[in-house]
């Protein structure tokens, strides 16, 4: 005795019941079988379960930001049913025990697959690879590195990090950011308004610099680079040239991912010094923003990813240039997209099932995530309501942290249901 989901609109297109049962989706359109519950999703869209390229979850080591419990319990309220929890924690995910942990802290909320990502180097010092190999041949099966929150600044490290991955099918998820255009006080993007602000700003072409070296490593090695949020206009015209020159030779590929708020928030929203939109990459111009909606809408940015980076009060509620970077995103990720993508015409609800869903579970190696609403197909779902909209607020929420960027703003779509293997884990 299953769940029958009922009259749900697939991918936004024909309302159909949908039966699952055991985890797996047993019949879709007219169902025969009788279910134990019964899920009345008239006008809600589905899509499959979302998956999150870049989460921090903060445990170990700063649980009072956020555990992987709360972090897991935001996922599923944001439609997800996969996160990849990043690698700087404390101690940093370096070795195949700590990422084993990781996993297994995941395995027991029930809530979201929790993957961890490796580390590139030991320490995310920049220096020494760390156990990239012994972290895929563990139980947490890891796919994806990054020394996310630091750039892997040696072109060496970065070659030799490509190299050692591609024995197995990884990929180096890169921070790009030149550390030396982007020094060590800068906190905004640099352009008239930071001037005007007298905050150190770092330049678009600190990340572009740094996204042009890498993807021409992944050529040389025969090798997978992703570049995490993505946020300028140049860095979208190389990965655009570098998908052309991948597609013709074959053997290498360059994957890149964008931020909801570099979809949405602007450089200027920073005149009130507010350090909720103290974020890196920093906020851009409206220029920027428009040609990252652009590139997500023609494929030449793969997926969304959160970046969702919670913070205790005391890191984040300081002048502007001692606050700490990051904002949450996991519970408002697809409200955003429905907002700025959507409603905007630049995708529709198969569009953003592949920019959220299957080209995330792709770019990770995630089996059973990302998958066709098909028969057969674990039931990994989000249910959806495309009219309705709301105004965020940030005490409604189960992060542990509370740098909220959308609180007040109004978003639309909102998500009504989540199901992990056919267990519902968001939504009544
Ligand atoms: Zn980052």
């Amino acid at each position: 005795m299953g769940t029958l989901i009922k009259g749900a609109s697939l991918l936004g297109r024909q309302p159909a019941d949908v039966y699952v049962e055991d985890g797996v989706i047993r019949e879709i359109g007219s169902v025969t079988s009788s279910a134990e519950t019964t899920v009345d999703a008239d006008g809600l869209v589905l899509l499959p379960g979302l998956v999150d390229l870049h989460t921090h979850l903060r445990e170990p080591g700063r649980e009072d930001a956020e555990t992987v419990l709360t972090g897991s319990q935001a996922g599923a309220a944001g439609g997800y049913t996969a996160l990849l929890a990043m690698a700087n924690t404390d101690p940093v995910t370096d070795t195949a025990e700590a990422a084993e942990r990781v996993f297994d802290l995941g395995r027991a909320t029930g809530l979201v697959d929790v993957v961890p990502v490796g580390a590139v180097t030991k320490g995310l010092a920049g220096a020494e690879l760390a156990e990239l190999g012994l972290m895929h041949r563990s139980r947490a099966r890891v796919n994806v590195f990054s020394d996310d929150g630091r750039c892997v600044g040696d072109a060496r490290v970065m070659r030799r990090a490509l190299e050692y991955v591609k024995a197995f099918g990884g990929v180096i998820s890169q921070h790009s950011q030149d550390p030396a255009l982007a020094g060590p006080a800068a906190c905004c993007h640099e352009g008239p308004l930071s001037g005007e602000l007298g905050l150190p700003g770092w330049p678009g072409v600190a990340e572009e610099v740094i996204v042009a070296r890498d993807v021409m490593l992944a050529r040389h090695t025969g090798s997978r680079v992703h570049v995490a949020h993505v946020s300028t206009a140049g860095s979208i015209e190389v990965i655009r040239w570098a998908k052309a020159q991948a597609a013709r030779d074959g053997h290498w590929d360059v994957t890149a991912e964008v931020t909801p708020h570099h979809l949405l928030l602007t450089t200027d929203l920073l005149a009130g010094y507010d350090p909720v939109y103290k974020v890196n990459p920093p906020l851009r111009p409206a220029e920027d923003v428009e040609a990252l909606r652009l590139a997500l809408a023609d494929g030449t940015i793969d997926a969304v990813a959160t970046d969702h980076a919670p913070h205790a009060r005391h890191d984040k509620e300081h002048a502007f240039v001692d606050a700490a970077f990051g904002m949450l995103g996991l519970e408002t990720a697809l409200s955003v997209v429905a907002t700025v993508m959507v409603e905007q015409g630049l995708l529709d609800w198969a569009g953003v099932a592949r920019v959220m869903s299957s080209a995330p579970a792709t770019i990770a190696g995630l089996e059973g995530h990302g998958r066709p609403l098909a028969v057969g197909e674990p039931a990994n779902l989000v249910l959806l309501d495309p009219t309705a909209s709301y105004v965020v607020d940030r005490d409604a929420s189960y992060s542990l942290s509370r740098n909220n960027p959308w609180h007040e703003r109004k978003l639309s779509g909102q998500v009504k249901g989540t199901f992990l293997r056919g267990k519902q884990t968001f939504g009544a």
